[in-house]
């Protein structure tokens, strides 16, 4: 039996995190991995997704700038797009990640770990003892919902969407959330016909109504066919056409359809039940992230459901890992409520309230509207594509809850509200944070009037 100090099952974003911060730390670390050391992040969700959108993203920025415009003159060479998108995922091989473990005397293990009762793990033959700590970050994977025929019309997943070789024909995706609407997006860049059906009435339903219109007014234009309130009754596979049934009797055929519904914590077969917690949803923590009653295990990232993104992850480890050392951290960021953006052109980067969530958590809060399209910098950047923003701020204080951009390359900006955000800074103390000229941050100078009016209404 080999011993470590603090033994972490998952290798993906959060679980790398949470072992370097430990092994940094002077701690004896173990990380267990049972596919590629970055986990689904680095091969098959984020990084191979903003790939496949970077090529059009860059081809219509180019097209909007005289001068710029008049030297592209052909279209996306899909080929290029994936061997790029190849490029960006090392061809599946984490080679690459290795020295940053070794760097940091982290002893990898490959292979399934099972937790083998209190402290121990057990990977194949090999059984590890952790003396301080057991760090679950095993991901999730993707969900199909019970929809008649679906498992059998062999659906793509995420993850087969990211890795394809090819580009189909036809796609159908089923859901219209960030990743669905991602990838629906990237595949119509590179050249395939796509119908997106989403069950609720728009677009990325979580965040602000005017960001969905925005995404199916831009997919339209595109040429993507967007079945919005529309519920699926039936798949089913002819050979090599996939066909959705919808309610009301309506069928959508294509070559390949990728569903992206929602996804699964893959707690199955950890050998939880050794510790007596059931398995296959996700871990509950507290806001430390150790699961109650047992101060030796913790779990971090998307596997306590909490909030499924890398970035979040990341932070969950940050804090755990200093908990492990003896030093609290106040849990400040979490849930829906976190920083969050959709790729998409434009991009929907969020964070915090919307308008509605702060009026469903009882707040009494308003909405100050602005453009990014009519600053200065919206002449250079995303020239004449109409973006929104908008900030919920406490209505009397002015203390900033939730911010919304929908511009083009609008992630970038997300971080100053997001300073605001955890700040705790209201309207009138941002009233000193200049925007320089001529950058689209000036639309804060738009928010800062609709706050004056607020003020003087
Ligand atoms: C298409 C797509 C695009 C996305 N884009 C973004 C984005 O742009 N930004 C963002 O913030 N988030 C994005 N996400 C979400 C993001 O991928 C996840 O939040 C993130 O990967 C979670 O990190 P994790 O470390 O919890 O798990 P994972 O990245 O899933 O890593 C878990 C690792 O644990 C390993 N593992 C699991 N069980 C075991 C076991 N028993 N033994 C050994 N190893 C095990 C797995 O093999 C895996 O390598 C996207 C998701 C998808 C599907």
């Amino acid at each position: 039996m080999r011993s470590f100090d603090v033994i972490v099952i998952g290798a993906g974003p959060a679980g790398e995190v949470a072992a370097g911060r430990l092994a940094e730390a002077g701690l004896e670390v173990a990380i267990v991995e049972r596919e590629l050391v970055g986990g689904e992040c680095a091969f098959y969700a984020c990084m191979p997704s903003k790939a496949l959108l970077r090529p059009a993203q860059a081809l219509a920025e180019a097209r909007r700038v005289p001068g710029a415009a008049e030297a592209v003159t052909g279209n996306i060479d899909a080929r290029a797009a994936l061997a790029r998108r190849d490029e960006v995922v090392h061809d599946l091989d984490d080679a690459g990640k290795l020295g940053w473990l070794e760097d940091r005397g982290i002893a990898l293990v490959r292979g399934q770990g099972r937790l083998d009762g209190e402290r121990r793990v057990r990977v194949g033959d090999n059984v590890l003892e952790a003396r301080r700590a057991v760090v679950l970050a095993p991901g999730t994977t993707a969900a199909l919902p019970p929809i008649p025929g679906l498992a059998e019309a062999r659906p793509w997943t995420s993850r087969e969407a990211t890795t394809s070789k090819d580009v189909p024909g036809r796609l159908l995706v089923l859901g219209g959330g960030p990743v669905g609407c991602e990838l629906a997006q990237a595949y119509r860049s590179l050249g395939a016909e796509v119908a997106l059906v989403e069950g609720a009435d728009r677009l990325v339903p979580k965040e602000e109504a005017f960001a969905g219109e925005a995404l199916r007014e831009a997919f339209t234009a595109q040429g993507i066919d967007i079945r919005t309130g529309a519920r699926v009754e039936a798949a089913r596979r002819d050979g090599h056409t996939v066909t959705l049934t919808l309610a009301g009797g309506e069928e959508l055929t294509g070559d390949e359809l990728l569903v992206a519904t929602g996804r699964h914590a893959r707690t199955d077969d950890l050998g939880l039940e050794t510790i007596g917690i059931e398995g296959g949803e996700p871990i509950e923590v507290g806001d430390d992230f150790r699961v109650p009653g047992r101060d030796w295990l913790f779990v971090a990232g998307d596997a306590n459901g909490r909030a499924l993104l890398t970035h979040m992850g990341k932070y969950q480890a940050r804090i755990l890992a200093d908990e492990i050392r003896g030093i609290h951290r106040e849990l400040r960021s979490d849930g829906p409520l976190s920083p969050r953006v959709t790729f998409t052109e434009p991009q929907v980067a969020a964070v915090g309230h919307t308008l509605a969530s702060a009026g469903e958590a009882g707040i009494d809060a308003l909405r100050l509207d602005g453009d990014m399209s009519h600053t200065a910098g919206g002449s250079f950047v995303g020239k004449g594509v109409d973006g929104m923003t908008r900030l919920v701020v406490e209505r009397g204080s002015g203390r900033v809850l939730g911010a919304t951009f929908v511009a083009v390359e609008a992630a970038e900006s997300l971080h100053a509200a997001t300073i605001a955000i955890a700040g705790n800074l209201t309207m009138d103390q941002l009233w000193d944070a200049v925007p320089a000229f001529p950058t689209r941050s000036e639309v804060w100078l738009q928010l800062q009037e609709a706050w004056e009016r607020e003020l003087t209404s």
